[in-house]
């Protein structure tokens, strides 16, 4: 399971592609994400639901207002890239770190993620 420095690696890897602005720090992103890890161990991105879209928008639409609809799409990207990830790691357990970063970014791309946006509700 990547650790949170790899989680990082990957998010700077996302910058510069250009997939994310260069001033957002996602280190609470994965913080959410990982909260579910004391609860159920390395199987948390199957089990945690804010490890889907869905809990991420629900999470997302709870916070403040004052937050840019950018950075909430910034922090929307990041979870998704979390997720893909932990799943990249978990199919590719053979895969060097590096290479990882690559293939998820691969898959992420495929997926249409770095297309994804978060729009607030009403
Ligand atoms: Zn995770």
């Amino acid at each position: 399971m990547p650790t949170r420095r790899v989680h990082l690696k990957f998010d700077q890897y996302l910058w510069e592609h250009g997939v994310i602005l260069d001033d957002t720090y996602g280190d609470s992103v994965h913080k959410r994400l990982d909260k579910g890890l004391s609860k159920y161990g390395p199987d948390h991105q199957f089990m945690d639901y804010y490890h889907t879209e869905e809990g991420i928008r629900y999470w997302l639409d709870n916070m403040p207002e004052t937050m840019s609809q950018d950075r909430k799409t910034d922090y929307m990207r990041i979870a998704l890239g979390h997720m893909v990830l932990d799943e990249m790691a978990y199919r590719r357990p053979d895969l060097n770190e590096d290479d990882l970063i690559k293939a998820a970014y691969r898959s992420f791309i495929q997926r249409g993620y770095h297309r994804k946006y978060y729009k607030a509700l009403g």
